[in-house]
């Protein structure tokens, strides 16, 4: 309700269209809906919630390394030089998003970013904004998201391929974003507001969330492509995770990669088939044939198109694509 609270947009679901223009229509299942708001205002409203429980926040502080006894993290080192800090702790949880310093400290980084995607965001406004419904425009070469966020403002994201148009936005990427958002047909006439904000790429898997001393949670842990969006639910949802095991953990007296073993567990079951449905949606979305077929299905499907945003949306498991009552209900749509 705090979050209700706050200036947002109330999304019922999405609309994809693929790069020939062709769209369908995916909607959240009844009562749900989906919450678009300003980072900058969520994070915000966080903070606070934290601070209130009790947490002393420290803004504008840089943990640049780890401390180490015995092989176990005891701590972190804000700053460097002689203006470092050390700060000791029973147990160290990483939750310094994409780029971690914690993970590449713990040696937890799997493999270097197969998928290279760059996104560019911004906020604009323009003469019809998205309104109830998100939108993904799916071109040759990347994407275009859309989301009302509330105060007109409308949260715009490109999402390109980091090797093919790398060299195009470097030291020009607001002139890249303004010429590609204008080329699409859905943004004519529209203006952008703030600066653009560059990211990416996205797919930095670890071999572990738990080691000695330390949890890693959100991003840090494992994060692979925006196409579905879904970062902001792991992150909580994973915090959630990771507190209830930090809990038991401190309270028996050993922070011990054994000890929080069951964290690890937990996130992999809470969000490895989430993982692997986004890279079969990788698949097909990178693929101009494949996602031309999928657009024109699911147009004709829409119990699939539903349950698919259901199931990115995180309000049903991956497994429930297989529910036969889905098949009967796909079945029914074809008659129509
Ligand atoms: C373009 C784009 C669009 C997206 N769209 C969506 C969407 O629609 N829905 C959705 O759910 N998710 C979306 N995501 C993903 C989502 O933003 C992330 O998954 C989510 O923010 C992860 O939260 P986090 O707390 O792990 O990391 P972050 O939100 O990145 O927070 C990490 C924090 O750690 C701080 N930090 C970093 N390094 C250090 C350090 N060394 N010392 C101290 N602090 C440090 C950072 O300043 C930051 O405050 C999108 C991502 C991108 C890039």
């Amino acid at each position: 309700s705090s979050v209700q609270a706050l200036p947002h947009e109330r999304l019922i679901g999405w609309r994809i269209s693929a790069p020939s223009g062709h769209a369908f229509d995916g909607s959240f299942p009844a009562p749900h809906h989906g919450i678009a708001i300003q980072r900058s205002v969520l994070d915000a409203l966080l903070l606070n919630e934290a601070k209130t429980a009790g947490a002393e926040v420290r803004c504008g502080e840089r943990v640049g390394d780890l401390l180490w006894s015995h092989g176990s993290v005891r701590g972190v080192r804000l700053g460097a030089g002689r203006a470092a800090e050390e700060i000791n702790a029973r147990l160290v949880v990483g939750a310094d998003g994409l780029r971690s310093v914690v993970v590449r400290r713990l040696g937890h980084l799997r493999r270097a970013p197969r998928l290279k995607k760059l996104a560019l965001t911004a906020h604009m406004s323009g003469p019809v904004d998205p309104r109830e419904r998100g939108e993904l425009h799916i071109l040759a070469n990347g994407c275009i998201g859309a989301a009302g966020v509330g105060d007109g403002l409308t949260n715009v994201t490109v999402v390109v391929n980091a090797e093919s148009v790398g060299s195009a936005i470097a030291g020009a990427r607001d002139a890249y974003f303004d010429a590609l958002v204008a080329r699409h047909d859905r943004f004519g006439g529209w203006q952008r507001e703030d600066e653009v904000l560059a990211t990416g790429p996205f797919d930095w898997p670890v071999h572990s969330a738990v080691s000695d001393g330390a949890m890693l949670v959100g991003d840090a842990a494992g994060y692979f492509d925006p196409f579905t969006g879904q970062g902001v639910y792991r992150a909580l949802k994973g915090a959630a995770l990771a507190a209830e095991h930090a809990h038991r953990a401190l309270e028996q007296g050993s922070t011990s990669a054994r000890a929080l073993a069951g964290y690890d567990r937990a996130h992999r079951s809470a969000f490895n088939p989430g993982a692997r449905l986004q890279r079969a949606i990788e698949a097909v979305v990178s693929r101009e044939v494949l996602i031309e077929i999928a657009s024109r299905g699911l147009g004709f499907a829409p119990s699939l198109a539903d349950a698919l945003v259901a199931v990115t949306a995180d309000l049903r498991p991956v497994r429930s694509l297989l529910d036969p009552r889905l098949l009967g209900r796909l079945k029914s749509n074809g008659r129509h």
